[in-house]
C-alpha cells in the first residue's frame, strides 16, 4: 500500500508587503508597500476555482507605515485587523478557507481572528536570536513562542515550523524542533511543522548566502520525526527541494499548500511543481492526499473557527480531508 502524503489546494493572497521587521533574507518585503484592494482579492479569490483554501500571507504589523493607514482609512477600515477580518469573510463566502499568517499577534488579535479561520500559522523560525533577526523586533523567539502559545490557550489548529540556514547552528534546529514539540505537548494545537530551507533572494545582504545542503535538511526531518509528537506532520515545501521523495521517505507526510494561480510570493524564483508532476514523482510510493487548511483531528474536535463551520462541513468527507468533488458552494 502507497503511503499517504497530504497537501492542500489554496490561493496565496499577500494582503500587503509593508512590515515593520527587517529580516536579513527577506525579499518580500518593501519600502514602498502596497495594499491589495478588495477587488485584486476578490479577483484572485473567485480565480482560484479549485482551492479549498485561502492563504492569507503578509508582512508584519503594516500600519507603521502612513501609506497602509492611508489606503485602509479610504477603504473605510479603521485597522489592518478589521481588513484582514473582511478579506476572511469575503473568502468564507466564494467557498475558500482562510488560513492566515499575519506574524506576531497579541492575544486579543489571535482572538478576534480565530471565527474567520480554520487554522493559524506563525513559523517558529528559530527558538534562539539570531544576527540576520537584528532589526526584526518580531522575530524575537519568546514573542513568537507567547504567540504560539496564546493560539493553544485559544484552541486555534496550527501551523508552525522552522528556517533552517539562516546563521544558526545544527544543534539550535533541534532546540527550535524541541520547543515546538514542548508547545505542542503543552497545548495540543501544532498540527504540521514546516522544515522550510532558506533560500538567497538578489539584492538582500544574505543574497550570497549558502543555502543548506540537502543532507542537512533530510538530517533534521529524520531528527523532526523523532523529536515531534507523532501527530504533528512535518512538511516540506516541494517548491524549495530538487526532489521531494527522499524527504518523503525520511519522514515528512506533508507538502503544503499548493497555489495553482498565484506564484510563491515569498519564494517567487521557485515555482509550485503541478499536482499531476508531483504525483508522477512519487512512482506509485507515495500516494497524494487532498486536506484542508484544517487537519482532520481538529475538524472532528470542531476548534476551527465557528464562521467555518458551514464551510467545512461542505467541503469535507467523513474522515476530515478533502471532499473531491464539490457542488457549487
Ligand atoms: S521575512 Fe517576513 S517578517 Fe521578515 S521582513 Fe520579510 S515579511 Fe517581514
Amino acid at each position: 500500500m502507497p503511503t499517504q502524503v497530504t497537501f492542500s489546494r489554496n490561493v496565496f493572497i499577500p494582503l500587503t508587503n509593508a512590515c515593520r521587521n527587517r529580516c536579513h533574507y527577506c525579499g518580500f518585503r518593501s519600502e514602498n508597500p502596497r495594499l491589495m484592494n478588495p477587488l485584486e482579492v476578490e479577483d484572485l479569490l473567485r480565480m482560484a476555482k479549485n482551492a479549498k483554501e485561502a492563504l492569507f500571507t503578509f508582512g508584519e504589523k503594516s500600519e507603521v507605515y502612513k501609506s497602509v493607514k492611508k489606503s485602509l482609512s479610504s477603504l473605510g477600515y479603521g485597522s489592518f485587523l478589521d481588513y484582514v477580518v473582511e478579506m476572511n469573510r469575503k473568502a468564507i463566502e466564494l467557498g475558500k478557507l482562510p488560513h492566515t499568517n499575519a506574524g506576531v499577534l497579541s492575544y486579543s488579535e489571535i482572538k478576534k481572528l480565530k471565527p474567520w479561520n480554520a487554522s493559524l500559522g506563525l513559523m517558529l523560525e528559530q527558538a534562539v536570536e539570531l544576527p540576520c533577526h537584528v532589526e526584526s523586533p518580531g522575530k524575537k523567539p519568546e514573542e513568537r513562542i507567547r504567540m504560539i502559545k496564546d493560539a493553544g490557550k485559544l484552541e486555534i489548529p496550527f501551523t508552525t515550523g522552522i528556517l533552517v540556514g539562516i546563521g544558526e547552528s545544527f544543534e539550535e534546529d533541534l532546540y527550535s524542533l524541541e520547543v515546538i514539540a514542548e508547545l505542542h505537548s503543552n497545548y495540543d494545537h501544532i498540527q504540521e511543522c514546516i522544515i522550510q530551507n532558506f533560500s538567497p533572494k538578489e539584492g538582500t545582504p544574505m543574497e550570497d548566502w549558502e543555502p543548506p545542503s540537502t543532507e542537512r535538511l533530510l538530517k533534521l526531518v529524520r531528527e523532526a520525526r523523532k523529536i515531534l509528537p507523532k501527530d504533528v506532520e512535518v512538511q516540506i515545501p516541494p517548491n524549495l527541494v530538487q526532489d521531494i521523495r527522499p524527504f518523503l521517505n525520511a519522514g515528512a507526510r506533508d507538502i503544503g499548500g499548493i497555489s495553482e494561480v498565484t506564484i510563491d510570493h515569498i519564494n517567487p524564483e521557485a515555482p509550485w511543481p503541478s499536482i499531476e508532476k508531483i504525483e508522477r514523482s512519487l512512482n506509485g510510493e507515495f500516494v497524494l492526499k487532498e486536506r484542508l487548511p484544517v487537519y482532520p483531528k481538529y475538524i472532528k474536535r470542531r476548534w476551527y473557527g465557528v464562521m467555518c463551520e458551514s464551510l467545512i462541513d461542505k467541503l469535507s468527507d467523513g474522515n476530515g480531508y478533502a471532499k473531491l468533488e464539490v457542488s457549487e458552494v
